[in-house]
């Protein structure tokens, strides 16, 4: 098959994108909010203190650097940030982008809330902890519990200890846009640890994602990660105990729970699909069998591939190489996920019950 040029590739990325492709091959550590409030930090290729901003200029991942250039000052965009750091050809990244490692404009990393200083990894971690302790855990009939029932109708469930309620403060550029009910999600590492936490903002009056608009009319993310502590590679928010060895991984929230619905088995989500082909069965619970509820996305015409699928696919190779017995699971419709494919189940089998009680 003969690979597509990166220019090609590129050329239709949004800044969105390339904050995306940014962020997944460079290292955590320099992703602070300094970073990506593009305020002066140190360079990932060269290092120093504050040599090295991230200016998004042309909304091509566009940064400088005083030193970069043999001691002089240097800079380009994201493919070029991205090829120094980690000393990837152009052929290399030309196949990586070809190939199913493309960046997914979701969940990106998080603009700044104040104008703090960058935050180390242990203040990090002190704030994403106080995020979770100052959650609630969920109750019947309050906003997380109705949210849950409206996306995914019928649910029955145990009751999920990765995720707790909270009324939290939307910043974004310094202004206080609202205060919203805010499901806080656990997202845990396979050795246990909690990398980040994962904020879904909710409507005050109605059992829905939030709107969220600045005073300028822009719409802010209703899903967002808060900072992370610790690389999130490998983790996946556990939203119920594995059963007798077998476990399910979906991306989303919604998903996780109509697989649940529709298949029964305990499912874990990864928040989006770069993430799902990375994660890890932790040691220890026992688990043997994997079920991947992948999203059965419409083709990506840049790639030829289903990105959802593509991503599933790559899960499912690496854990059968590890051992597991592996099952994937695809939507029957395309462009659907086990959310859609549940929701029309129930309906139907209202309408059957309906029809049998007439
Ligand atoms: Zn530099």
């Amino acid at each position: 098959m003969k690979l597509k040029d990166l220019s090609v590739i590129v050329a239709s990325w949004e800044s969105r994108q390339w904050d995306a492709f940014v962020a997944e091959y460079l290292p955590a550590g320099v992703l602070t909010d300094a970073f990506w409030s593009g305020r002066p930090c140190p360079c990932p290729i060269c290092g120093g203190k504050d040599r090295f901003t991230y200016t998004r200029n042309r909304d091509r991942g566009d940064w400088v650097c005083r030193k970069c250039n043999n001691g002089s000052p240097g800079g380009g965009d994201g493919l070029e940030l991205v090829r120094r750091y980690t000393n990837m050809s152009y052929f290399e990244l030309k196949r990586r982008l070809n190939g199913i490692n493309n960046p997914v404009p979701l969940d990106l990393p998080n603009r700044p809330v104040s104008d703090r200083k960058p935050l180390d990894s242990a203040a990090k971690m002190r704030r994403i902890e106080r995020q979770w302790t100052g959650a609630a855990s969920l109750t019947p009939g309050d906003h997380a519990m109705q949210y849950l029932a409206a996306r995914v109708p019928g649910l029955r469930a145990p009751k999920p200890q990765s995720l707790r309620l909270a009324v939290q403060e939307y910043w974004h550029e310094k202004q206080l846009i609202g205060k919203y009910p805010t499901i806080v999600a656990q997202f845990t590492l396979p050795d246990g640890r909690m990398a980040t936490v994962h904020r879904t903002t909710l409507d005050r009056h109605k059992p829905a994602k939030a709107t969220v608009v600045t005073a300028d009319g822009e719409i802010l993310p209703n899903k967002r990660n808060d900072v992370s502590a610790l690389s999130p590679r490998g983790g996946a928010v556990r939203l119920m105990p594995p059963r007798d060895g077998e476990l399910g991984i979906a991306e989303g929230l919604e998903t996780a729970y109509a697989a649940y619905m529709l298949f029964g088995i305990p499912t874990w989500y990864s928040l989006n699909r770069v993430l799902l082909s990375q994660f890890v069965v932790p040691d220890g619970l026992g688990v043997h069998t994997v079920h991947i509820f992948a999203d059965f996305d419409e083709i990506d015409v840049k790639t030829g591939k289903s990105p959802g699928m593509a991503d599933a696919l790559g899960l499912q190779k690496r854990l059968r190489s590890e051992g597991f017995k592996v099952v994937l699971h695809r939507p029957r419709v395309r462009g659907t996920d086990f959310c859609d494919e549940w929701r029309t189940a129930y309906q139907l089998r209202q309408l059957s019950e309906q029809a049998i009680a007439a």
